[in-house]
């Protein structure tokens, strides 16, 4: 079994062909150009997609991520805050019409979610939460071995949960959502809030990785802020095990790079929170297919569709 895997995020499209084995055969990455409109953006990842696909024969299906509000049924993006005037395209039909093959299209955090139970570390669970801590955050729930999408699709919108309801103003239009604290976004944001209390640290430009690594090193502001992203998470992954009464968490992201000081925070805050009955049911583990998570992510999708 092959399935192309397409990644499309705001800047590049990458692509690889994937078999049931996770080992990667052939790849190919394109600049997305989403200033080109969406006809351009089609025409490029579906010329990459068809040079793939000649390369290496037998490919059934393919499985696309993408941001955004996704209706997966019939292989539409509602609408992607990355890319404007995206309302309501039909991608999938579109890359089918071109490639011959098979489309199914996903939400990028659904099927990040999805890549880790064929690919990665949630590999033979059925009940699986996954979360992202990129730009924003994104989540998706896998319960009883199927992917939670709600009755409209849209579902699963962990990043959205309200951790703190006199907190940040959300891009979503709230206050003190998960993704205002545990996005690289927040981090940052997090750190220049708290730098007039703590003039002997060494962060400079801020981003989530210098305060994260600044952490590691004991650096007082990147501990303060290590506390307050990991307390976020543990308010939000307490509620989630309760909810969902999980076997398995899975970090991914480029923030979960920070490894172990993140992982063993957000486990430390998220069993404050947890009743005692969940303490040993649960695992919170950090993705190990960092880099190509987005392309396992999206060809799991394309193999849970050829195997159901
Ligand atoms: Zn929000």
């Amino acid at each position: 079994m092959k399935v192309l895997g397409i990644d499309l995020g705001g800047t590049n499209i990458a692509m690889a062909i994937v078999n049931e084995n996770g080992e990667i055969l052939a790849r190919n990455k394109v600049e997305t150009k989403v200033h080109e409109g969406f006809a351009r953006v089609v025409e490029r990842m579906s010329d990459a997609a068809i040079e793939l696909i000649e390369k290496v024969n037998g490919v059934s299906k393919i499985g696309i991520g993408s941001p955004g509000s996704i209706d997966h049924e019939n292989g539409i993006v509602r609408f992607s805050p990355n890319f404007p005037g995206w309302i309501n395209v039909p991608l999938a039909e579109e890359i089918e019409k071109r490639t011959k093959v098979n489309v199914s299209l996903e939400n990028d955090a659904n099927a990040f979610v999805m890549g880790e139970k064929w690919f990665g570390k949630a590999k033979g669970y059925t009940d699986i939460i996954g979360i992202t801590l990129g730009t924003g955050v994104g989540g998706g729930v896998i319960t009883g071995g199927k992917l939670l999408r709600g009755h409209d699709g849209i579902g699963a919108e962990l990043g959205h949960i309200i951790v703190d309801p006199n907190g940040y103003p959300c891009g979503c239009g709230n206050h003190g959502c998960l993704e205002t604290m545990a996005s690289a976004t927040g981090i940052s944001r997090l750190a220049k809030e708290w730098k007039e209390r703590y003039p002997e640290s060494t962060i400079k430009n801020f981003s989530a990785k210098e305060v994260m690594d600044a952490a590691r090193m004991g650096d007082q502001l990147g501990v303060k802020v290590l506390e307050i992203v990991s307390q976020s998470l543990g308010t939000a992954l307490g509620s989630l095990i309760h909810i969902f009464n999980p076997q398995i968490i899975v970090i991914g992201g480029g923030v979960s790079r920070a490894g172990d000081i993140l992982l063993s925070n957000v486990k430390k805050y998220t069993r404050e929170n947890v009743m005692r009955s969940f303490w040993n049911t649960y695992e919170i583990v950090l993705s190990d297919l960092v880099d190509d998570a987005g392309i396992f992510g999206a060809a799991s999708i394309g193999f849970e569709e050829i195997e159901s």
